[in-house]
């Protein structure tokens, strides 16, 4: 079935700024709750909310198999479920419902005060509801940088690395949308020149820039899928802030990886960009040298354009820019990752997310982490308003934003923000 959604030639008829991350041609999912308290799936385009619910109440999906409340849900879940014919079937009439070319709509004043919403009388709900959160560490240059200051600098790359899409299973219970903030956690540390641990507020709280695949339902238990097959079921990306305490992971992480560390908070932006709208901006990754075992071969372009930026902001200041990063510098693709995850039969279902790793690219400057980007507190990071950081402050707010950018069209993401409150205070 052709992505006719993708149209570059496609207007709207409804206003769309210049230089917005959804035009016509995006068409995200997300989820939001309006001022009338309803919740409902829903699309963006420009700085319009469409509530999908109601165009399906309204009979604008008519011809298109669905299930009568396959919106009308506080999760993407069943739709992301009826997988990539329905995706397209779905985004492809949204595309022409809002083309100027269709009066549909567009000439339904009634039926326009019930679909749409101003962005800024909706409020974003987490889009799916996440059963399993897996996070991988599929950057070379991250992993090598990490290596380089916790490790050995002449053997940075762990043996494995370069054979496997090395990840972990993190915690969905603590995945939050951007806008929500997030406490200091607390934690036990070890102070550098102690041999005895303390238990206290973290002192270097920091993020992982990264971006997150949602999947739809992959396998059965003990069934796996192969590497030439896992793109059809990626439904589609978010950006994903990581948090991460470094000295609670520097002490706890050995032998089993991080732990409380990370998942004191995740934050995910809202609206899923599915892969048929990053289809123009596929691009090939970097060479992979050892050549992986056959079950992780594959030819092709499989990585994807997607440029990437960090600000801090502090509180009632303005925000610096300290990282520009790309999706395109990732080691291992989003379907390598997924052909090794189910590898060895584990399931995975609608809904699933699956975290890049830190996206760190070839330059000081694209590196992803406050932990990098200062190389472990030794160079601190100058921000706009005179002060500067090694890590992060409380009430700093964090902000990633990503978008692709061809000769005709521009799909984004929008952004994660979020903001370190001071630790938790029990009343
Ligand atoms: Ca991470």
């Amino acid at each position: 079935m052709s992505i006719t959604a993708n149209d570059i030639q496609r207007k709207s008829w409804l206003e769309v700024p210049s230089n917005s991350d959804f035009p016509i041609q995006n068409i995200p999912f997300g989820v939001f709750l309006t001022k009338e308290n309803i919740v409902t799936v829903g699309t963006r385009i420009g700085d319009f909310a469409i509530d999908l619910g109601a165009l399906q109440q309204l009979n604008y999906f008519e011809g298109i198999e669905l299930t009568d409340d396959m919106f009308m849900q506080d999760t993407l879940n069943d739709f992301i479920s009826d997988g990539q014919k329905t995706w397209r079937l779905v985004r492809n009439r949204i595309a022409d419902i809002f083309d100027e070319i269709n009066p549909k709509l567009q000439g339904n004043a009634e039926d326009r005060d019930i679909v749409i919403f101003k962005m800024e009388d909706v409020e974003m709900q987490l889009p799916v509801l996440i059963g399993d959160y897996t996070d991988f560490y599929s950057s070379k240059e991250h992993a090598t940088n990490v290596g380089k200051m916790f490790r050995d600098p002449e053997n940075a790359l762990l043996p494995n690395w370069l054979h496997i899409p090395v990840g972990y299973h993190g915690r969905s219970s603590t995945i939050v949308p951007s806008g929500i903030s997030v406490h200091r956690p607390m934690g036990q540390m070890l102070p550098n020149g102690e041999t005895t641990p303390v238990f206290g507020p973290s002192r270097s709280v920091d993020f992982e820039l990264e971006t997150a695949f949602i999947t739809t339902d992959v396998n059965i238990m003990g069934e796996n899928i192969l590497v030439t097959e896992a793109e059809d079921y990626i439904f589609g990306m978010v950006l994903l802030n990581d948090w991460s305490a470094r000295d609670i992971q520097k002490w706890e992480y050995v032998p089993l990886g991080p732990f409380l560390a990370k998942s004191f908070a995740s934050s995910i932006s809202p609206w899923i960009v599915t892969m048929d709208a990053l289809e123009p901006f596929r691009t090939k990754g970097p060479k992979q040298e050892p050549t992986p075992l056959p079950y992780l071969q594959q030819k092709g372009k499989h990585s994807f354009d997607i440029n990437l930026e960090v600000a801090i902001q502090p509180e009632n200041a303005e925000a610096t820019v300290i990282s520009n990063s790309n999706f395109k510098y990732m080691y291992w693709t989003m379907s390598q990752q997924l052909a090794h995850h189910t590898s060895n039969g584990c399931r995975v279902n609608s809904g699933d997310m699956m975290g890049s790793g830190t996206i760190s690219g070839p330059t000081p400057d694209s590196f992803g982490s406050m932990l990098e980007l200062t190389w472990g507190g030794k160079n601190p990071v100058q921000l706009k308003d005179g002060t500067e950081r090694k890590f992060i402050n409380d009430n700093d707010t964090v902000i990633m934003k990503g978008h692709c950018q061809n000769g005709h069209v521009r799909i984004g993401f929008g952004e994660v923000s979020s903001k370190l409150l001071p630790p938790f205070v029990r009343k």
